[in-house]
């Protein structure tokens, strides 16, 4: 296959966008290179569950060389997609992890799917002291983290302390923050129960913040109050009206009900607010003239292309799609939006490989999931409302399916099922950056 002989499509990001263009154009003419700056998909529904030690990183990210190691007409490609260059159709590239890549690759059609991050309201420097759970490396840090803290508190003999100890403030009480609450809850309540002399782990205190005045406010109102008492039988305590002022070493400062300031001492911070697009997303922006929104999320056509730039198309986390009347509609920020939108993408680069049109971009909503501990979610489903027991094993069951990797969906499975009976967690590791922190420090208080 020469460089030439067909036609050349790249797609940025082996996430669930990325990931599913990339499989729609398996039987195309054509040549793909896939472009990621890790080499694995990350299925990132499942990352709080590694970082609250219930699953291995292994059991929820799968190499991308090995997904497409049959699909004859693609290539993988380790860097960094940097900038784009229209006239010339090239992407540049930034190599990662030291290994070398080539500093620009062409393209006949590129196809962006580069997700989001979280953002922190504007005070980037909070991430110092609040980790988020999207990437699998800072889910390890929040892992380590929440381990060491309760390691900490064990030592720590000034009750004050260690209450700061046994303190875990989640902030955001999206699905992301409702589940990280739910599972630190079980954790210090059933895992941990026996594991130490000086403690109890059921005395640690879990506050989930959140400004709106209810949990998962994607939900419906009902369904938002099933989720907060299914919370408080965990043992976790919703803080509602409560819009974060501070994060620092010592904890978090609080504006409740916008009046008064509240301190809350935690050693454990966990950032699960407002995200904000790729910013790949900011640089297609600037390049077409196409507007991005305050999440940085820019406005795509119909079709997902760019303004005047039909070869070029940005999907999933990082985009708004243009209804006929010309106004962007934003999507829920959800693997199933982006994946229906990879799939468009290969669909349209089918068609018009072979001349054909396709019809512009329509979203099918099958439904909302949260799951909030055992045998607790709450589920809407094209209005169908669904608690406890039934939508937590309908949770179960889309989350294996869509699990990449059948040795992943068996693994994972088998945890599941060894944890449901024992209310074990066998990845309980403190790893990386906090224990050398406390080889080092040597000392009781375990710095963060
Ligand atoms: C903690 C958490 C829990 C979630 N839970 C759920 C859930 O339960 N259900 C649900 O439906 N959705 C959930 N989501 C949302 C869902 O994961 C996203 O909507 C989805 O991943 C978006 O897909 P995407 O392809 O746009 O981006 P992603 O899946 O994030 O993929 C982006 C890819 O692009 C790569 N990339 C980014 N920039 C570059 C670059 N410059 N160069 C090269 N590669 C790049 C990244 O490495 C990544 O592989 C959750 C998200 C998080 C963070």
């Amino acid at each position: 296959m020469t460089a030439n002989s067909f036609h050349r499509v790249v797609v940025v990001g082996g996430g669930f966008g990325g990931l599913q263009a990339t499989v729609g154009l398996r039987r195309a003419p054509v040549e793909l290179t896939l472009v990621d700056r890790r080499n694995f998909h990350l299925f990132q529904p499942l990352t709080y569950q590694v970082a609250t030690g219930a699953l291995s990183p292994g059991e929820i990210a799968y190499p991308l060389r090995a997904i497409f190691k049959r699909q004859r007409n693609t290539s993988v490609l380790l860097a960094e997609a940097s900038d784009i260059d229209l006239e010339r159709r090239e992407l540049h590239l930034r190599a990662v992890a030291g290994v070398p890549a080539p500093t620009s690759i062409p393209y006949d059609t590129l196809i962006v799917s580069g997700g989001s991050q979280y953002s922190y309201f504007g005070h980037d420097e909070w991430s110092e002291h609040a980790n988020e759970v999207k990437s699998l490396e800072s889910a390890l840090m929040v892992r380590s983290h929440i381990l060491a803290a309760f390691e900490a508190a064990e030592m720590e003999q000034d009750p004050e302390r260690r209450a700061a100890w046994l303190t875990f403030v989640i902030v955001g009480a999206g699905p992301t923050g409702v589940e990280m609450a739910g599972q630190i809850a079980e954790l210090a309540r059933d895992t941990l129960r026996h594991d130490f002399r000086s403690i109890d782990p059921r005395q640690g205190r879990i506050l989930l913040l959140e400004g709106a005045d209810r949990v998962l406010t994607s939900f419906p109102p009902s369904l938002s109050r099933r989720a907060e008492r299914s919370l408080k039988k965990l043992g976790v305590t919703p803080m509602l009206g409560a819009l974060v002022v501070s994060v620092d070493a010592g904890g978090v400062t609080v504006k409740v009900s916008g009046e008064r300031t509240e301190r809350v001492a935690s050693r454990t911070v966990v950032w699960a607010a407002g995200v904000t697009a790729s910013g790949l997303a900011a640089r297609l922006g600037e390049l077409t003239g196409a507007e991005c929104d305050r999440a940085g999320r820019v406005a795509v056509e119909p079709d997902l292309t760019l303004p005047g730039h039909p070869e070029v198309l940005a999907l999933g986390d990082m985009v708004r799609v243009r209804g006929a009347d010309g106004t962007p509609t934003v999507f829920p920020g959800v693997a199933p939006v982006a994946m229906q939108q990879g799939r468009y993408a290969a669909k349209l680069v089918r068609s018009r490989v072979r001349g054909r049109r396709t019809a512009p971009f329509h979203y099918r909503d099958k439904g909302n999931l949260a799951t909030i501990g055992r045998a607790a979610a709450v589920a809407d489903i094209k209005g169908l409302k669904l608690s406890g027991l039934l939508a937590w094993l309908t949770w179960l069951v889309v989350h294996l399916w869509y699990l990449v990797g059948f040795q992943n969906r068996v693994l994972v499975f088998i945890r599941w099922s060894v944890s449901f009976f024992t209310h074990g967690r066998g990845a309980r590791l403190i790893t990386g950056e906090a224990a050398e922190a406390g080889a080092e420090a040597g000392e009781t208080a375990w710095p963060r």
